[in-house]
């Protein structure tokens, strides 16, 4: 009898277990939306957000005239304080340049590895799951909307090459997808999970409104600067500068601001558009030499590489070519060193025609 009694205990123990998954948050809508189709059984849901550093939020937008209107805050946390769920924040920085430059599937369009790049995700969130007894991982997925990770072929690659496996649960497109665990267990209703496929957004609207969401981020490319063209070319011409695919966070940050101008391979120099940029780039001038005009008004310009003393003429030039004396005969530009040690150089602005297309990245 007493056995019965445990066996029931233990069923009842079973039956009622409070299951728990973690969502992986980008800060866009679709992991919003995904997150929120699972909170909605009756899961504890706690969020996941990877910081490469090529991650879009906040950055630019905080920096950017062009971006005033945006808000400044970061979406991932902005999602997860509108779903009322823990974000983890985790940094991969360092794990992540693996897969940026020896990805085994590739790259899309631009510098962007995204298979490889989810794949790592996910494979994180379920070392993740296990660390922290969790029971299953979310993802917004949608099959069809990206050209490189949501394909019909390639979301099978992203479950079986993380190690999730059955562990992985699409909310957003789970119906057009073989069954879970979660599902199977009967811990989440396969019914009550949605079919979107294709890259329109009606359905995540509608779901949006269902849900009461307003005011969400809705990224245009992707979730990171790696699907921006400018962005990519200029680490294309970084690595082929330094003859090696090596990047460290500063890096990633530069090539978010300024205007880059190479105009030969063992310097470039870097010169901000505007105030908010030029302020960014003060905290850098202890790491690179910079330089900005004396006797006109002007922008901040650092110069990355090893330039020789006629280079920094150039360089010079061009800083000048991008202030208010650009149009006077000479202009005076004082050049700083790391150091802090500065002279002064005066010269005559490059014209609009003498700098070569082929110099700006
Ligand atoms: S857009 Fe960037 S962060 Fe998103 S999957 Fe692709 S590489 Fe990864």
């Amino acid at each position: 009898m007493q056995g019965i009694i445990k066996f029931f205990e233990e069923y009842l123990g079973v039956m009622s277990k409070q299951r728990k998954a973690v969502a992986l948050i980008s800060g866009g809508l679709d992991s919003l939306l995904a997150a929120k189709t699972v909170i909605e059984q009756g899961i504890h849901v706690e969020g996941i957000n990877f910081f490469t550093g090529f991650c879009v939020e906040g950055h630019t937008h905080a920096i950017r005239k062009k971006d005033k209107a945006k808000p400044k805050r970061n979406n991932a946390l902005w999602s997860a304080e509108q779903l009322g769920i823990k974000l983890h924040i985790v940094d991969i920085i360092e794990e992540y340049k693996d897969v940026l430059i020896n990805p085994k599937h590739g790259y899309g369009a631009n510098m962007n590895p995204c298979l490889d790049c989810k794949i790592f995700m996910v494979h994180k969130a379920k070392e993740w799951i296990k660390e922290n007894e969790f029971d299953f991982i979310i993802t917004g997925e949608v099959m069809g909307q990206r050209p490189m990770s949501q394909r019909k072929d390639t979301m099978p690659v992203i479950a079986n090459e993380s190690g999730a496996d059955d562990l992985l649960l699409r909310p957003l497109c789970a119906k057009n997808l073989p069954i879970t665990l979660p599902e199977r267990e009967g811990w989440i209703d396969r019914e009550k999970l949605h079919d979107f496929s294709g890259r329109s957004r009606k359905p995540q609207m509608t779901l949006a409104d269902e849900f009461g969401f307003e005011d969400f981020a809705q990224p245009a490319g992707g979730c990171c600067f790696l699907t921006d063209k400018s962005y990519s070319d200029k680490l294309v011409d970084l690595w082929s500068a330094r003859g090696r695919k090596e990047y460290d966070l500063d890096d990633v940050m530069l090539l978010k601001v300024g205007r880059h101008i190479r105009p030969k391979d063992n310097f470039k120099v870097i010169v901000a558009r505007e105030d908010g940029e030029a302020r960014f780039m003060q905290g850098y001038k202890k790491d690179f030499i910079n330089m900005n005009c004396a006797s006109h008004r002007g922008p901040l310009a650092l110069i990355d590489g090893a330039p020789t003393e006629k280079d920094l003429l150039i360089a010079a030039q061009l800083t000048a070519r991008y202030g208010q004396g650009r149009d006077a005969e000479f202009v005076d530009v004082t050049i700083r060193e790391k150091d802090g040690t500065e002279r002064s150089v005066q010269v005559k602005p490059l014209a609009a025609d003498e700098i070569p297309q082929a110099w700006f990245i």
